[in-house]
């Protein structure tokens, strides 16, 4: 093993000891029977100079090490090259560019399967079954280039004769259509691998030697048969028996997780350890993208290097993301939540997006389309050029026309949004977007439309055609970050732990969902198809996912991570090859290890924060109620302003009702004021044509305020005999939507009061309006120290009015209208004012703002998470 010591400081493993003991590294450079030795013999006996030897690795990423291994073992004559079959492919100049050819690009493909599919009489069918025809097309691709191109006509025969005899029945139909047009189309492609069946790589190679990998590879199975072992010798890297029988003897630590965060949590400690342990680098393995990301979140705050070679979906980029939130804010009826989502990305809106989103809350704007016609936002000048300048990138990419037209529409909206300069690269600076040069090219958008491209896409695309297909390209093409120099954590598909020597593995999301041992194949193909075609079987999928294991199990350092429950809270077990392992009894139950630090369990006491250094500066009547049921929820909510933002896109509900019927007795109260005297059936014609223009301006749906227009003409009478009587009471409107403020021992009261009314004797009386049950209002004026809010609005009149001063809740509904006198308002006034003012002292001494909320006020609390309510039962 004198090698190895030469070798580690190449590697950048920190731990010459740990190399001369790594299972991985004896298998390469074992005297006679390491990989390098077998390779080196098999040239000798084939009398073939390594010089003119390609040796072919089952993957790209073991190129490098191959290389310097090779160097450092044998560093007294000629190496010999190594490939995979993508890249020597790629060296010999070989590629494609038929119209039909299949590109292994699924933007591209998508659009040839669509043309095949028009072609084929099923134009109807053609964008849904496009995808389906590139995934059976991908599917065959491997056996139709493990074919040599002059043997493949036979083959496709062979292939139809077969699915014509598997095939039948109504319900595969479309299953069969797929099929057989997938079939043809990888018969007739060409493919870049077949420059190997051709005399071309030879004129510099003598022998090929090829590493096998754990999946079976038709290609170079092919290319096998077809140059014979005078010029193609495999090599296996391991046999099978010996890779079951080495990661039997693996000692591996087992962490049974609480859930999802507990075991990401535990991932990135474990790494954290072996690192500061020289334990590096070490592989993370996960198949749950979303939880590698969170990992790697915390690695990188943890300043660890971090090389992820599991790819990015441009999709997740910040390009993709970008690029598929416009093209959806674009659909001429997007909701108001879907072009915020977009503006919120987008350059150009940066300085007014807050502001706009505001105000749109504010007024429950839904739709995009009611946006512009919102008297308050006109009211604005920086938000009505931000209006224009979205209908200037939005409206262009809503015509329809060919993908060239398309792909040019939406380079344009890129470029007017201000995203497209931070996609390209300027000079020798690199794009701020580092992605963006990937998904400039995934579409094709550096560039016009290639010819081949327009060629296959002449038809004419709506939006939401040009959007799927977008969608698709991005998700299935991928970007791989710059790979740091000296990574310290590798992300990597467990597949590709084969021959690398990782000091340590961290096999995460080990559970029955994340890992299950099996898994039915993909695609349409049944059994018989996949057994006659030569696609691999389930057995031998699940043979591989054996072997892959089996191989994770090969470093000598393991830590086996699974969640017990998902997120819903079901339980969870451990994958089944996890507990095959558990039967050898290897494992070490990592709570049990020194790796566990022992923490003593703190109490979690509710909170009680104090708020003299912050004070109180305003209050309205619904933040003075927060203070009377809950003085924390009013720190967190009301003097730290945690507020959160009403979702636009809610179901129509009672709250909405309730904000549409103030609308529309204030308006209609204005324009009967306006009317003069109008009788009992005019009045009911300006209420309704007032209900009829609220509904516009707030751009309620017809079909979705149904349930509360087919109670309307009810609410309504009710409201108008109500009316009569109290204005023969003596009662006249006199404003309504009255925004009103005044000091009191140094704050800002403020509210909006719904309703003002004057009595024919001189007195006030402030009405507001309720869409609540009776027994709800009852128990609002039970008691007149308890009711916060009809006081407020006294003491907000109080100030401006020498004459009494009354209140009313007003209860509206489809059954009866009905006011509520608050029997004592002075009472109720002075002690409001009184309660605010010892509140507001108490405050500014530093008293404690404790949670004490109960019942009612916590169920529906969005202060809930903040409090923690949830976690005191555990003090
Ligand atoms: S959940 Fe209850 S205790 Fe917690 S802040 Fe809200 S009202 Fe107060």
């Amino acid at each position: 093993m004198a090698a190895i010591a030469k070798i580690h400081p190449v590697l950048g493993l920190p731990d010459p000891q740990l190399l001369a003991t790594h299972p991985v590294m004896h298998q390469w450079l074992a005297p006679e029977k390491g990989l390098l030795y077998r390779l080196r013999q098999a040239m000798a006996q084939a009398g073939a100079s390594p010089a003119r030897c390609v040796v072919l690795l089952p993957y790209a990423q073991l190129r490098p090490l191959a290389q310097r291994l090779w160097q450092q073992v044998f560093d007294d004559g000629f190496a010999p090259r190594f490939e995979t079959t993508r890249s020597w492919t790629t060296a010999l100049g070989a590629g494609v560019d038929g119209i039909f050819d299949l590109r292994q690009d699924r933007a591209q493909d998508l659009l040839t399967a669509h043309s095949l599919l028009v072609q084929a009489g099923q134009s109807v069918r053609a964008d849904q079954l496009a995808p389906h025809l590139v995934d059976a097309a991908l599917q065959l691709a491997p056996l139709a280039a493990g074919r040599a191109p002059q043997q493949r006509a036979v083959w496709a025969q062979a292939c139809r004769d077969m699915l014509r005899v598997t095939q039948g029945g109504e319900a595969g139909q479309w299953e069969a259509l797929v099929a057989q047009v997938a079939l043809e189309w990888v018969h007739i492609s060409a493919y870049a691998s077949d420059v190997l069946y051709t005399e071309v790589p030879w004129q510099q190679v003598d022998l090929v030697l090829q590493v096998c990998g754990l999946n079976a590879d038709p290609l170079a199975e092919g290319l096998q048969a077809h140059w014979g072992p005078g010029r193609w010798v495999p090599c296996q890297w391991m046999a099978v028996e010996q890779t079951l029988a080495l990661a039997q003897s693996s000692r591996w630590r087992a962490h049974a997780c609480l859930d999802a965060q507990d075991e990401a949590r535990r991932s990135a400690a474990c790494a954290v350890r072996h690192i500061q342990a020289g334990r590096f680098p070490l592989a993370l393995v996960s198949s749950d993208r979303a939880f590698t990301r969170q990992i790697q979140v915390q690695l990188e705050a943890a300043g660890v290097s971090v090389r992820d070679e599991t790819g990015w979906k441009l999709s997740t980029t910040r390009a993709g993301t970008y690029t598929m939130a416009l093209l959806r804010a674009a659909v001429w009826n997007a909701s108001t939540d879907t072009v915020l989502a977009w503006l919120k990305l987008a350059p150009f809106a940066s300085a007014q997006v807050d502001a706009l989103e505001a105000l749109l809350r504010r007024y429950g704007v839904r739709d995009w389309a009611q946006v512009a016609r919102l008297g308050a936002l006109q009211k604005q000048p920086a938000l009505v050029q931000l209006l224009d300048l979205v209908a200037q990138v939005r409206e262009p990419l809503q015509q329809r026309g060919t993908l060239t037209d398309a792909l040019g529409r939406l380079r344009g909206a890129l470029q007017r949004s201000g995203y497209g300069a931070l996609l390209e690269a300027t000079g020798s600076h690199p794009a701020v977007v580092p992605e963006g040069s990937a998904m400039l090219a995934c579409l094709q958008l550096d560039a016009q439309a290639h010819d081949a491209w327009a060629e296959t896409a002449q038809r004419t695309w709506s939006l939401a055609e040009f959007t799927a297909w977008v969608n698709q390209s991005l998700e299935a093409a991928s970007w791989s970050p710059e790979y740091p120099q000296n990574e310290q954590v590798v992300l990597v598909p467990m597949s590709q732990l084969l021959a690398r020597p990782f000091a340590a593995v961290l096999l995460c999301g080990c559970d029955e969902q994340r890992l299950p041992a099996s898994a039915p194949p993909a695609g349409i193909w049944t059994r018989a198809q996949r057994e006659a075609l030569g696609l691999p079987s389930r057995e031998a999928l699940d043979q591989v996912q054996r072997l892959a294991w089996a191989t994770a199990l090969h470093t000598p350092e393991i830590d086996i991570l699974w969640r017990t429950s998902d997120d819903s809270g079901e339980a969870l077990m451990p994958s089944t090859l996890v507990q095959a392992l558990q039967v050898h009894g290897n494992g070490v139950d990592a709570a049990q290890s020194a790796w566990m630090k022992e923490v003593s369990p703190q109490p979690q006491q509710p909170p009680q924060p104090q708020a003299q250094a912050l004070g109180v500066q305003r209050l309205s009547a619904s933040a003075y109620d927060d203070l009377r049921t809950c003085p924390y929820r009013f720190f967190a909510l009301r003097i730290l302003g945690l507020q959160s933002d009403d979702e636009l896109e809610q179901d129509v509900d009672k709250r909405d009702f309730g904000v549409w019927l103030h609308e529309v007795l204030s308006r209609f109260h204005r324009q009967l004021a306006l009317a003069g005297d109008a009788d009992r059936a005019r009045q009911s014609e300006l209420l309704d044509a007032a209900a009829d223009a609220v509904s516009k301006v707030q751009g309620l749906a017809h079909a979705e305020f149904l349930p509360f227009m087919a109670s309307w003409p009810a609410v309504r009478d009710h409201y108008l005999g109500w009316l009569q009587a109290h204005q023969a009471a003596g009662y006249a409107f006199e404003q309504s939507e009255l925004a009103r403020e005044r000091s009191w021992q140094g704050v800002r009261l403020q509210g909006r009061l719904d309703r003002v009314d004057r009595q024919a004797q001189g007195g006030v009386l402030v009405l507001d309006y309720k869409t609540e049950s009776s027994t709800r209002v009852r128990e609002r004026i039970a008691s007149p120290m308890e009711d916060t809010q009809m006081a407020f609005y006294g003491a907000l009149l109080q100030e401006e009015t020498a004459d009494p001063v009354e209140g009313s809740y007003l209860m509206l509904s489809e059954n009866e209208c009905k006011a509520f006198a608050q029997p004592d308002m002075a009472l109720a006034v002075q002690s409001l004012l009184d309660g605010i003012a010892h509140d507001v002292q108490q405050i500014a001494q530093g008293a404690a703002l404790p949670a004490l909320g109960e019942g009612d006020a916590c169920t529906y609390c969005a202060a809930r998470g903040l409090c923690r309510k949830d976690t005191w039962g555990s003090v």
